[in-house]
């Protein structure tokens, strides 16, 4: 396998940053950006063996640079809301940036996704290519306490699998909740359309339903009996019109999903997704409790993509393994909290194949 490195482009501040394609022997490719550790491509095939690009983006590095909803990015400190962008750790209150009316999403005003990260390996083998990014969020940043060092390390296999591996570590007590923002099509990020036929699986049987700002409200609810419920395939679009609170809160879904755990913090499957027309298929695992799935409901066709597509409502699908949104200031929830001498790891892998 054979991974390269060429200039993407600079950021306003004139950091230059690097495009890394990582070629697998199958033909298969996945380009990353150190800007904001951006998946930019993930070229898979088909049932034919035809190649396409799976995830939404830009072709160009100034894309990146306009505003838009966290294309392919790295999501720290934390992924999704804090309420009020607040919480309180070990006696102390700390005031995070409030970017989401009033509360506080995917890190703030500058998180991960918009920081240049360190490159720290780049390396290929017969089986499979890796870069390592690296970065040192400063005591403070975006109002987060302790001086905190992550690595996300992406491996693209062989076998069409990329995996990501975050660790983390700090110097004081501090909340953290890593995941990556890839939006999916399967059909193709070209094809214009939505992912409406898509079929997905999830495997979970509760969810954390969302209440005002479509934080979670403590409750976990059976999916069972509602429109949320895909412990069996099912196409997105078969349900997402129901006049169902949370559906209509979201404008289609966008809620955290409680994976089927025997052994907490155990690599297990957590999604499965099938494309009808391309055959593509799509499974992710992970370490983490939770899932957002989110089926692209802010996409307004305001933003022109990879060949001057334009994104509408629902063109492309996240899969955000994570921790449950707004965890820091729920106790009853699995903890967030990342203390002096221990270590954070979270390990998901989003791995491609087709189906006749
Ligand atoms: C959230 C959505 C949000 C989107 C940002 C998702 O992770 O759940 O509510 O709008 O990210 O583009």
């Amino acid at each position: 396998m054979t991974i390269e490195k060429q200039k993407f482009g600079h950021t306003h501040d004139g950091q230059v940053v690097d495009l890394y394609t990582l070629i697998n022997d199958r033909g298969s490719v996945v380009t990353i950006t150190n800007y904001g550790g951006i998946i930019v491509s993930i070229l898979v095939p088909d049932r034919q063996g035809v190649l396409a690009d799976v995830v939404l983006g830009f072709d160009s590095f100034e894309g990146y640079l306009t505003e838009h909803p966290y294309f392919g990015a790295i999501i720290g400190r934390y992924g999704n809301r804090i309420a009020g962008g607040t919480f309180t750790l070990q006696g102390t209150e700390y005031t995070l940036a409030k970017n989401d009316g009033d509360n506080h999403l995917h890190g703030g005003v500058t998180g991960f996704d918009k920081v240049v990260w360190n490159v720290e390996e780049i390396a290929s083998a017969a089986d499979e290519a890796r870069l390592t990014l690296r970065y040192l969020s400063s005591d403070g940043e975006e109002g987060y306490p302790g001086n905190l060092v992550v690595t996300v390390g992406y491996t693209f296999t062989n076998d069409n699998a990329v995996k990501i591996e975050y660790t983390a570590t700090t110097d004081r007590a501090t909340v953290l909740n890593l995941t990556n923002h890839s939006y999916f099509n399967l059909q193709g990020a070209l094809s214009g359309n939505t992912v409406l036929e898509h079929e997905i699986m999830l495997l979970a049987d509760q969810f954390t339903p969302g209440g005002a700002g479509l934080i979670p409200t403590g409750e976990l609810r059976p999916v069972q009996g509602t429109p949320l419920d895909f412990t069996k395939p099912t196409a997105i679009g078969a349900r997402i019109q129901e006049h169902y609170d949370q559906l209509l809160a979201a404008g289609g879904y966008d809620q955290n999903w409680v994976l089927n755990k025997e052994q907490a913090s155990a690599l297990t499957l957590a999604a499965k997704v099938y494309e009808p027309l391309s055959g593509r298929v799509m499974e992710v695992q992970t370490t983490e409790p939770g899932i957002q799935f989110y089926t692209g409901n802010f996409l307004d066709g305001s933003i022109s993509g990879k060949g001057g597509v334009v994104y509408q409502k629902h063109a492309g699908l996240c899969l955000e393994t994570q921790h449950f949104p707004n965890s820091p200031n729920q106790p009853e929830f699995p903890s967030t909290v990342l203390k002096p001498g221990e270590e954070y790891t979270q390990t998901t892998i989003y791995s491609f194949s087709h189906q006749k």
